[in-house]
């Protein structure tokens, strides 16, 4: 079957690889995967992989052939939890499988799925209904993710947040903020036209990050906002980030930001912050972006921008790079 393999730092080729055996796992064939910003930062070495690496970890597909315990009739369409775990150290004890000691992301440290067929737990496994059309399916993974971070902090209808960095991530945030109750949010991205689709999702108002600091407070007042939701991954945005966050208010790091960088840490303690991490998700966040999804609550089509078929999965990169896309995806079939 063919697939995308990371051959080294900054080579991608579409090749031919062994099907997959089930072996206790369902056989997936894969319709739809999305790429994003840890895909790029794979390919660049920013976040070191082993290499040979078959990439992707945003995939939705139909079940081939049922896994052993049949719980997921072939032919269910199907959302795929990348994460794997070993269901027994502490953390997958303590309901943190996502933080298994010895778990691994597919597509990042094992083979993942920009491929024709992969062999997926049944238990990573969500169904999704066909009423949820194939190309927002394809975005429910990053939406279980943003889900996840959501539920790691409180707000409150009245409060206000900021999200800076308005890709895909960050527009589901402003969404998921509104549908919480938060009604001043504010976004921010250098793109005029992320700004404008940010609207027209619910945000109060946008700015670049040059006027960031005038608008926020023109919205929040001296106070500043009680939310910040850091949504670009880079440095640069991380620190912004920390320097609008109100007084006593959060900063939910949802980016990855690879490597070391220099932050203002001095307001990290002036403004009595609190920051949150949040990485992957828990399965129910899963069941939660289906549900959201099924019941039209978060609008997921604008956000898909760019198709290419698997083959060209290099021009997909190219156009996931150029930043003038939210979500690209490899369509394989
Ligand atoms: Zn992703
Ligand atoms: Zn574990």
């Amino acid at each position: 079957m063919k697939a995308v393999v990371v051959e080294d730092v900054g080579r991608i080729v579409v090749r031919d690889v062994p099907e997959p055996s089930a072996g206790g796992r369902a056989l997936i064939r894969i319709e739809r995967a999305g790429l994003c910003g840890t895909d790029l930062k794979i390919v660049s070495g920013a976040i070191p992989v082993d290499h040979p690496l078959v990439i992707g970890h945003e995939m939705i597909g139909r079940v081939v052939s049922e896994g052993p315990a049949r719980s997921i009739p072939a032919g269910t369409r199907v959302l795929v939890d990348p994460g794997e775990e070993c269901g027994r150290c502490s953390m997958c004890r303590a309901d943190h499988g996502y933080l298994c000691s010895t778990g691994a992301l597919r597509g990042r440290d094992v083979d993942g799925g920009f491929a024709e067929l992969m062999a997926v737990d049944e238990n990573r496994l969500h169904p999704v209904p066909d009423s949820v059309g194939l190309d927002e399916a394809a975005v429910l993974q990053v939406l279980a993710t943003c889900v996840h971070a959501q539920t790691l902090v409180d707000v409150f209808p009245g409060q206000s947040a900021v999200v800076v960095g308005l890709g895909v991530a960050g527009l589901l945030h402003v969404q998921l903020l509104k549908a919480r109750g938060v009604t001043d949010v504010v976004g921010v991205t250098r793109s005029a036209w992320k700004r404008e689709l940010a609207l027209r999702l619910g945000a109060v108002a946008v700015a670049t990050p040059e006027e960031a600091p005038g608008v926020v407070t023109e919205w929040t007042g001296s106070d500043g906002p009680d939310l910040v939701v850091e949504a670009a991954g880079q440095a640069a945005t991380l620190r912004q980030s920390i320097e609008l966050a109100g007084a006593t208010g959060t900063v939910l790091v949802f980016g990855t930001v690879p490597g070391t960088a220099e932050l203002p840490t001095y307001q990290w303690y002036f403004k009595e912050l609190t920051i949150v991490n949040s990485r992957a998700a828990r399965p129910r966040d899963y069941a939660r972006a289906v549900q959201l999804a099924a019941g039209a609550q978060i609008q997921l089509s604008r956000l898909v921008t760019g198709r290419f078929p698997l083959a060209d999965a290099a021009e997909a990169f190219d156009a996931c790079r150029s930043g003038d896309h939210l979500k690209v995806m490899l369509t394989m079939t």
